[in-house]
């Protein structure tokens, strides 16, 4: 009888002690996130000459949108291909350094999530686009994965992300270009299209910036998963920018909430926004 109480008080033990290290564990994510990896190795480039050169950056640190990120692949490739960029794509931080950076065009962060990136190469990339580079973020590379890096969040993006919608998680909405655009956008007036994606919430409308596509804020459910998430969309309100470009420094930067998933990267009108897109922070 004697062993048996011993084997439960020994298993309540263990339990509880696992209960304690695991609890531990989740609270120093939330607070520090995981240890990353940050590759300091300079890759051997080949950059052909007299071509646009892009950087895709899909390294993750955090949520990784797998799916869309394949699916992103072909679909640049291809655009590189009749617009005659030349496509760099790395999941790898080690071409953060000024030297390297310089070499681009553009660097997009192709749901790009988590600290990706080590301090120094933080500098590096902050003083590449207040140089003169350009900068395309899509989707998760606009998440509070971000948070520590005040500059990217606050004067890169220029808006701090809330949440995303969860019930239902992904919506059905008419995306509206903005006519008030400055008319040199002209190119992106491809007229409005629908689209299901993960519409995401920032606390505010993105500062010092144009919008180029917005959606009615009024006709999805933007309630996440906390109950102070539950039918908010905080500083968006109805008019709900989904894309917007922004000066910074003597660079251009151009973020898009859209594409969560590979079915976004599918859409012929999500796709020639991008090409333009492209086209224009590299113009
Ligand atoms: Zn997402």
């Amino acid at each position: 009888m004697k062993k048996v109480f011993k084997i439960i008080g020994w298993s309540i033990l263990g339990i509880l002690g696992a209960f304690f290290i695991l609890g531990g564990l989740f609270i120093y994510k939330v607070k520090n996130g995981f240890p990353v990896f940050y590759e300091t190795e300079r890759p051997t480039l080949f950059i052909a000459k007299n071509r646009p050169a892009i950087l895709v950056f899909s390294k993750t640190a955090s949520f990784r949108h797998g799916e869309s990120i394949e699916a992103s692949s072909p679909i640049l490739t291809e655009m590189a291909k009749k617009n005659q960029w030349f496509l760099y794509e790395t999941e790898s931080g080690g071409v953060f350094n000024e030297e390297q950076l310089s070499l681009f065009d553009l660097v997009i962060f192709n749901n790009s999530t988590g600290p990706v990136l080590n301090d120094e190469q933080q500098k590096a990339f902050q003083k590449y686009i207040t140089n003169g580079g350009n900068f395309l973020g899509i989707h998760g590379s606009g998440d509070d994965s971000h948070r520590k890096w005040e500059w990217y969040q606050k004067t890169l993006l220029g808006a701090k992300f809330s949440h995303h919608p969860l019930n239902p998680q992904f919506q059905n909405a008419k995306i509206h270009v903005e006519a008030r655009a400055d008319s040199s956008f002209k190119s992106w007036l491809v007229g409005e299209w629908n689209a299901k994606d993960e519409w995401y919430v920032f606390y505010e409308q993105p500062k010092d910036a144009k919008v180029l596509l917005y959606i009615d804020g009024d006709k999805i459910l933007p309630s996440g998963n906390m109950l102070w998430m539950k039918d908010k969309n905080f500083g968006m309100g109805k008019y709900h920018p989904i894309a917007w470009i922004k000066k910074v420094g003597k660079g251009n930067m151009l973020y898009t909430s859209m594409g969560h998933s590979k079915e976004v990267w599918e859409n012929k009108p999500f796709q020639d926004f991008i090409e333009k897109s492209i086209s224009w922070t590299i113009k």
